[in-house]
């Protein structure tokens, strides 16, 4: 399968180099040239099949030209070593779990896909060593790092604002060692930012290292995120739940919820989509007015979505050909204060006993006000409440418990190294390594 720009300034590509790559010559994102609708043989039988079965049948639609068949189901296999359950919550509304990885949040997934396909890459070219550098408020660095731990000729540098990531968050990537470096930098998230976009832009460091990032514009990040959502299509199945299905997916840049988007062209039958906001609420207003204007972001309790300019809107743009008419056809939007994501948290919990996270509880609320009747909705929740877990303590004065797989993190020792913003002291270090 090709690749091509959505800025349609640089030429099309091979799938090896938009993984390698990330972001085209262009400074655009890269999208497949075609999007293959799978059979209703596939969609009729889907509930018998297990969720590797589902997943490699989508694997193999984007990927399957570009990777043999063995090694593309090995990836797939590889990548899902968890399960993603669809729990009802009330009459009309179902959690697809999306944090039942290594990290407890959904990022696995696309973490875990994109480290083994890049690994597959590296062997198969017999490339030197490639040096992934990423840069994280939090979520996103610990589950590329845990994605990535062990994978031969890739090494993995985090950077992350001093003192501004929670102790659970910091400890995800910080005490992995063996190909994973963490580097604390004594500044925001945006210096950290800052100082991996000036290493991809400087001559000599591409030169003398094979630089690639590991953020959601990467294609083998984000596609394979469709997964899930034939997953829940296929336990709804299994319950006699298609009629109508509408999907919550609380939103920050957009790259979840463009998964699913792709999946609903390739023949997923999702009536429409939901995009929950935080009040980072860019893509609302777009809606709205039909007008983007990116603004600089705020803080919120759902802080993964706090987001000013969501990196994947430019592939929803051109998924719909820039129509706004047809945007707003398939997905509407929604936005809450955090007064609002806290009492929709206190409140299910209360009333259905049923844990949210506040990014969970955005999506659940907005489809407890958008549904109509004879709908059946689904809402991705997308991380562990236990990995927000002052903030939901605090919220439904009860403690929560803590899953074992993140107390092992939080016995391993901290290891890192710390950085100024300084970009020549951070090039100096990569270089002497
Ligand atoms: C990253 C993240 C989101 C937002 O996902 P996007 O693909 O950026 O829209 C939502 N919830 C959690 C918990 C996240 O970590």
């Amino acid at each position: 399968m090709q690749y091509y720009s959505t800025n349609k300034q640089a030429p099309i590509t091979t799938l090896e180099e938009a993984v390698v790559k990330g972001l085209a010559a262009d400074k655009g994102l890269f999208m497949p040239l075609a999007i293959r609708p799978l059979p209703q043989e596939f969609y009729d039988s889907i509930d018998t099949l297990s969720f590797q079965e589902i997943a490699f049948r989508v694997a193999d639609a984007f990927f399957g030209e570009d990777v043999p068949a063995d090694t593309l189901r090995k990836i797939v296999d590889d990548t899902l070593s968890f399960d993603v359950p669809l729990v009802q919550v009330t009459e009309q509304i179902y959690s697809l779990e999306l944090f039942h990885g290594p990290t407890l949040a959904f990022k696995d997934v696309g973490g875990r896909f994109m480290a083994r396909l890049l690994g597959y890459f590296i062997r198969k070219e017999g490339k030197r060593q490639v040096n992934v550098l990423v840069a994280t408020s939090g979520d996103t660095g610990s589950a590329v790092a845990n994605g990535f731990l062990g994978v031969e000729g890739i090494h993995v540098y985090v950077l992350y604002p001093k003192g501004k990531v929670s102790e659970i968050q910091e400890k995800q990537f910080t005490t992995l060692g063996r190909n994973i470096t963490a580097l604390e930098v004594d500044g925001t998230f945006d210096d950290c930012q800052a100082l991996v976009k000036s290493a991809f832009m400087d001559r000599e460091l591409n030169e003398r290292l094979s630089l690639t990032s590991a953020n959601s514009i990467n294609v083998a990040r984000f596609l394979p995120q469709a997964f899930y959502y034939f997953h829940a299509y296929a336990q709804l199945k299994r319950m006699g739940r298609t009629d109508n299905v509408v999907v919550c997916v609380p939103s920050g840049n957009f790259g979840n919820i463009t998964a699913g988007l792709f999946g609903k062209r390739m023949g997923l039958p999702v009536q429409r989509f939901i995009a929950a906001n935080n009040r980072n609420d860019i893509f609302y207003q777009y809606l709205q007015t039909g007008v983007y204007t990116p603004r600089p972001s705020t803080a919120t309790i759902a802080n993964a979505m706090d987001v000013g300019d969501p990196s994947n809107f430019t592939r929803v743009l051109d998924l719909y050909g820039g129509s706004h008419a047809a945007i707003s056809a398939d997905i509407s939007g929604a936005t809450y204060t955090d007064e609002q994501i806290a009492e929709t948290l206190r409140h299910t919990w209360q009333q259905h006993r049923y844990l949210l996270d506040p990014h969970g509880a955005c999506s659940f609320r907005a489809l407890t006000e958008g549904l109509r009747p004879g709908e059946t909705g689904v809402f991705l929740e997308t991380a562990h409440p236990a990995k927000f877990k002052d903030t939901v303590e605090q919220i439904i004065d009860a403690p929560v418990e803590v899953p074992a797989k993140l107390r092992a993190f939080m016995q391993g020792e901290k290891q890192s190294v710390p950085m100024s913003t300084d970009f020549a002291d951070f090039k100096a270090y990569l270089l002497a390594r």
